[in-house]
């Protein structure tokens, strides 16, 4: 083989950038779907919008076989412990999509028993807009999530949830944050 011909089939990269690569194409998605917006989460995995076209369609019910959680419907007081506990067992790198207004904002739900935007206690990365979003949104906010994975690599979920949590109310799992004290049980 002459040179030339070898040297036009070498690919040169960083080993960040492979993995990088690899990491956007295979998201496994951790679906905390709550309320309506579940549907159209379980629409965009179907055949119609078939989300396995971004490489992102393995669902995993067990936090620890997933890196992607995707809060889909409007979280209530009591269930935060739950979903901070399972975004907790999930291993790093991982991330997190808040799929339509009450994820992100608690939508019309403007009661002290509604999570007034998840992003108070978890680190949300992609804001999906709409009561309910359309399939064509989410599977959006996938290939923008890509990008960022892309760009950014591999940022851990639990530095970013010490950045961005504004509250201090108790996490419960809270051996598994460094520094945080064990909740008081009676
Ligand atoms: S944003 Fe709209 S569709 Fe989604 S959970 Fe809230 S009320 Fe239901």
């Amino acid at each position: 083989m002459a040179q030339h011909d070898w040297l036009e089939n070498v690919f040169l990269t960083r080993l960040n950038e492979a993995a990088n690569w690899c990491r956007k194409y295979s998201f496994w998605p951790m679906p905390f779907a709550t309320a309506c917006c579940g549907i159209e989460l379980m629409a965009t995995a179907a055949s119609r919008h078939d989300i396995a076209r971004f490489g992102a369609e393995v669902f995993r019910f067990s936090p620890r076989q997933a890196d992607l959680m995707i809060v889909a419907g409007r979280v209530v007081m009591k269930m935060l412990p739950v979903l901070q506990r399972i975004w907790l067992q999930m291993p790093e790198p991982k991330w997190c999509i808040s799929m339509g207004a009450c994820a992100s904002s608690g939508g019309v739900f403007d009661t002290y028993a509604v999570v007034q935007g998840i992003d108070r206690f978890l680190p949300v990365d992609i804001y999906v807009p709409g009561c309910p979003p359309r399939p064509e949104q989410l599977i959006r906010a996938i290939i923008d999530l890509q990008e960022m994975v892309q760009r950014e690599g591999r940022v851990r979920g639990l530095e970013r949830l010490r950045q961005r949590a504004r509250t201090g109310l108790p996490v419960l799992g809270a051996s598994e944050q460094p520094g945080r004290p064990e909740p008081q049980r009676n």
